[in-house]
């Protein structure tokens, strides 16, 4: 572990204690620790808005801590990914003779998720099909290949599906499998004398003598400028020499954000398709699959009442079965309905600690002074439209619900609908007073509850 890393470990724990819950989690846990710099901790921040709260809200506190606990450290610097260039590792300084930067290990791709045992539905049958096809014949038909969709919808896993696929029948060729953080990681620990133009070779060497290239969750990427450029060069080397280049990210590149265009429009060079959420009748084969793999036989009504609850996130509904086969095993009773309804329980105790939809509704109408109805209905003025554009992008933040499962809940609203409002506050919050203020107070009284 490096040095910036153990030390933001331990201020992060006396931080916890020291600020409020929002504060650490919105502002605190989301920076990321880069080097020491001249005896200053870099933290990144993930846009400009970050960086400037940080510095008005809680650097002071930080530095208090970190004078108490780490002397030696002067202070911190927030910087954005673009601005990292200007600080040179103190640690990488001193072993610069014999700089080898260490690259994380490419991730495994995974045996478990294999073309094998995933279940094909209306759902994703093109995305299945597209991701045959280039296992067959990588770099030459759909490059790039750009999926999208919600969490827990079962991208990553044909992700791994067609490395697996790969590695069986052209094991001569190189596949690397990263997440978009890990590619932003290796990024960053590999500028070895402070300059983003002076990129380790072992980068290069990992990145840019691959065959088959796999990001996934490229989403994450947006706003971090140096980042999308080395990605955007690697694309072009790649691309260039026929090499397959494969995204996912959980939504389509014409909504991904602080993205330069020329990046954008590259990752619709090739072909572009999303996976949608399973029809009932996908769940129970999903299901079936699923606990036939485990040698576990569960009668069709049970799993249908498993399918008829968990309708969104594939994620969740697996992990309810893991619970109900877990509790099974426990108590030596047959899966069953009643088995159901206790995992069912424990599962919501879960959720339920999180923030509830509700409670972000009743807030937003406290504050605003409306009714819920106002807020679920259809009146276009705008003192309820941008309450509720605020309701919704407090929902997308503070819950783990799909988009499409928050339009819902939000009268019967499209998961467009709730992704341009998200977006709009979002770019709202960085110019509009207003808008800023009652995110604030709204999030306060949430918390608060
Ligand atoms: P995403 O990357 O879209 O968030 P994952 O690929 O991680 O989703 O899928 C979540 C879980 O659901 C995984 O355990 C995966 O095996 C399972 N899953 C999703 N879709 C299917 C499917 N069609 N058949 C079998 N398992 C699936
Ligand atoms: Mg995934």
């Amino acid at each position: 572990m490096s040095k910036a890393i153990a030390i933001w470990d331990e201020i992060m724990t006396s931080l916890e204690t020291e600020c409020s819950t929002v504060s650490f989690d919105v502002w605190v846990k989301t920076l990321q620790p880069v080097c020491i710099s001249e005896n200053k901790l870099i933290l990144l921040a993930t846009n400009s808005e970050h960086k400037e709260n940080v510095n008005s809200k809680l650097r002071i506190l930080i530095r208090q801590v970190l004078k108490q606990s780490k002397p030696y450290i002067e202070d911190i610097i927030v910087a954005l990914s673009d601005e990292l260039s200007l600080y040179a590792d103190d640690e990488k300084e001193q072993a610069a003779s014999e700089f080898d930067v260490k690259l994380s290990a490419p991730n495994e791709i995974m045996k478990k998720y294999n073309f094998e045992n995933f279940v094909i539905g209306k759902c994703n049958e093109y995305a299945v099909e597209a991701a045959k096809s280039i296992s067959n014949n990588p770099g030459e038909q759909y490059n790039p290949f750009f999926l999208y969709g919600d969490s827990g919808l079962g991208k990553t896993h044909i992700m791994h599906a067609i490395g697996n696929s790969i590695m069986m029948s052209k094991p001569e060729l190189k596949i690397v499998y990263v997440t978009s953080e890990k590619f932003l990681n290796d990024f960053i620990t590999s500028i070895p004398t402070g300059s983003a133009k002076e990129v380790a070779k072992s980068f290069r060497e990992k990145y840019r003598k691959a065959d088959v290239l796999i990001i996934d969750d490229v989403q994450f990427i947006s706003g971090k400028t140096a980042t999308v450029e080395e990605l955007f060069h690697t694309f072009n080397e790649l691309h260039d020499s026929g090499k397959q280049l494969i995204f996912t990210s959980d939504r389509p590149p014409s909504e991904l954000r602080d993205i330069e265009d020329r990046l954008r429009s590259r990752f619709g060079w090739g072909l572009i398709i999303d996976v949608q959420q399973p029809d009932y009748e996908t769940r129970i084969a999903i299901l079936r699959k699923k606990s036939q793999a485990k040698f576990v036989n569960i009668p069709i009504d049970v799993l249908s009442i498993m399918a008829e609850e968990m309708n969104s996130n594939i994620r969740d509904m697996e992990s309810l079965l893991n619970k109900v086969i877990f509790l099974s095993g426990l108590t030596k009773r047959a899966p069953s309905k009643e088995l159901v309804y206790e995992a069912l329980k424990d599962y919501r105790n879960v959720v339920e600690e999180k923030i509830s939809s509700d409670s972000i509704l009743d807030c937003v109408c406290a504050y605003f002074k409306l009714s819920p109805d106002d807020i679920l209905g259809k009146k276009k003025t705008k003192d309820i439209v941008e309450p509720r554009q605020i309701c919704m992008y407090l929902m997308t933040e503070y819950t783990n619900y799909p988009l499409g499962t928050i339009g819902k809940q939000l009268g019967g609203r499209d998961h467009t609908t709730i992704m341009h409002a998200r977006d709009k506050i979002e770019k709202m919050l960085g110019t509009v007073e207003r808008v800023r203020t009652a995110v604030e107070d709204i999030k306060c009284m949430i918390f608060k509850k």
